[in-house]
Order: structure tokens, then C-alpha cells, then sequence
């Protein structure tokens, strides 16, 4: 038997990297997935490949940050999926920049994206989570919350307020089944480490005690995990995959 037989998952930012190597390993463990990101063509894609692995797929194009939008594409994948059992807020974004020159812009934009957007989701969903006392709630944080970065205090704040909001979630909705930890991923080889260049990897790696860069993969095993009946008794807690970066 699969590790998410029957479950029904929904994964933000699935269209790509992190997310979609998410929404894979869910529907490779038996899991339906609905498949959401900004650009239909790529949760779309997505949802295609969730069904080559026989699995049931639903693709929403939605701006996580927009509360309306994504209450109405709750009320859809409600109806469309009739239940939702884990729910991945994974959609993220960076607008890097030393403070002094940070726009007001960038700031909002990762602010909203990074932690309201999971905000809208968790919101959005959890009358249903309490209503079939269960649910599980993964929220993909980042090593950057744990210890901060120059040129990332938009980040570092929307991931390390993430980490509160998920703990103050998971002490207020434990009684009632329900679960919500954090995945901290350090340097994950994806679109959004693709720029740098090869200096900077070589200098980031020499903070990495496994030496590599992470895959997708990595990170899609510890949300698993975490979505697994192994961690039923987990909650509130952060697990890095980061080579060893922050220990
Ligand atoms: P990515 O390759 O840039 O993909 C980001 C995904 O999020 C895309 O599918 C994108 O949609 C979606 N997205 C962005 N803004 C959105 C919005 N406003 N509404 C809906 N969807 C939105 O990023 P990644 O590297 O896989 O990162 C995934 C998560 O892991 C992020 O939260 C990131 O902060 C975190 N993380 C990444 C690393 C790393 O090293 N890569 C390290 C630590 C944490 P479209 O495809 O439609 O553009």
C-alpha cells in the first residue's frame, strides 16, 4: 500500500521546481493533487503528469495573494475534488535587494506571496479540515527564516513569519485532528537558484556540510513525510533539508 492511498492533496506553486517535484511524489504514493500556480500552462502541464502516474488532477491558476481568488478556488477544489485531506503552501517568491535599496514594492510582493498567501490557503481551508477533524498542513518555509540573509529581509521576514504563523496554526486547530508543520529547504537546485552563478554556488556550498546543492526531490520526501500517517503524532515543527546547513 501507498503512503497517501485515497488522500487528496492541494500543492501552491506546483507549476514548478519544489512544488511540482511535490505534487509527483504525492500522486506517485496514490494521491490525487490539484495543481496551483500563477500561469495556467504550468500547473496545467503538471496536472497532465499527475495523471500519467494514474492518479486524479485539477489545475487552478490563482494568485495566492489575492484572498478573494483564492476563497472562490477553495469553494472549486471543494466541489470539483470533494475533499481536501493535506494541503502544501509551497508558492514563493524572491525580489532580492540590500535593505537600503528595497522598494516598497518588493517588500509587499514577497510579503503577500511568501506568508498571506499562505494565510488565504490555511484560511480558506481549515473550516473544512475541522469540519472532517483531520487534515494536514504543510507550509514550505526556508533555512533563510531560521537565520536571515543580506539582500533577503523580505524573505528571511515572510519565511520566519511563516514558521510563527504555522506553530500558532498547529496549537490552534490540534485538537481537532489536524496537524501543520514546516519544511525549511536550504539551496534546492531550481529556477530560483538558477541565477546564480557559479562563484556564488561555490560559496554558498562551502556552508553546506553535504556539499551538493539540493534536488526538488529532497524536499518532496520530507513533505511525505510529513503528509504520511508516520507523522500523525508531529506537529508545530520545522524540518530543514539542507545538507546540514543550519544544525
Ligand atoms: P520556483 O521554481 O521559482 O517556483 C515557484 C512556484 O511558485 C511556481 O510554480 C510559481 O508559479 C509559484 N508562484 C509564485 N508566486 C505565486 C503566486 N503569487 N501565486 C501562485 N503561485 C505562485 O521556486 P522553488 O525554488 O521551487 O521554490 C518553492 C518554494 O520553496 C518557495 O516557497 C521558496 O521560497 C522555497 N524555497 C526554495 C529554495 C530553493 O533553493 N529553491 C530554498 C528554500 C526555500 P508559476 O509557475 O505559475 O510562475
Amino acid at each position: 500500500m501507498s503512503q497517501l492511498d485515497g488522500k487528496i492533496a492541494v500543492v501552491t506553486g506546483a507549476g514548478r521546481g519544489i512544488g511540482r517535484a511535490i505534487a509527483l511524489k504525492f500522486a506517485a504514493e496514490g494521491a490525487d493533487v490539484v495543481c496551483v500556480s500563477r500561469t495556467e500552462a504550468n500547473s496545467q502541464k503538471v496536472a497532465d503528469e499527475v495523471r500519467a502516474l494514474g492518479r486524479k488532477a485539477w489545475a487552478f491558476a490563482v494568485d495566492v495573494a489575492d484572498a478573494e481568488a483564492v476563497g472562490a478556488a477553495a469553494k472549486q477544489i471543494l466541489a470539483d475534488a470533494t475533499r481536501v485531506d493535506i494541503l502544501v503552501n509551497n508558492a514563493g517568491v524572491t525580489r532580492d535587494g540590500l535593505l537600503m535599496r528595497m522598494s516598497e514594492e518588493d517588500w509587499d510582493t514577497v510579503l503577500n506571496t511568501n506568508l498571506k498567501g499562505a494565510f488565504n490557503f490555511v484560511k480558506a481551508f481549515a473550516r473544512s479540515f475541522i469540519k472532517q477533524k483531520s487534515g494536514r498542513i504543510i507550509n514550505v518555509a526556508s533555512v533563510i527564516g531560521l537565520i536571515g540573509n543580506a539582500g533577503q529581509a523580505n524573505y528571511a521576514a515572510s519565511k520566519a513569519g511563516l514558521i510563527g504563523f504555522t506553530k500558532s496554526v498547529a496549537r490552534e486547530v490540534a485538537s481537532r485532528g489536524i496537524t501543520a508543520n514546516i519544511v525549511a529547504p536550504g539551496f534546492i537546485d531550481t529556477d530560483m537558484t538558477a541565477a546564480l552563478n557559479d562563484d556564488q554556488k561555490a560559496e554558498i556550498l562551502k556552508a553546506v556540510p553535504l556539499g551538493v546543492l539540493g534536488k526538488p526531490e529532497d524536499v518532496a520526501c520530507a513533505a511525505l513525510y510529513l503528509a504520511s500517517d508516520a507523522a500523525r503524532y508531529i506537529t508545530g515543527q520545522v524540518l530543514t533539508v539542507d545538507g546540514g546547513m543550519v544544525m
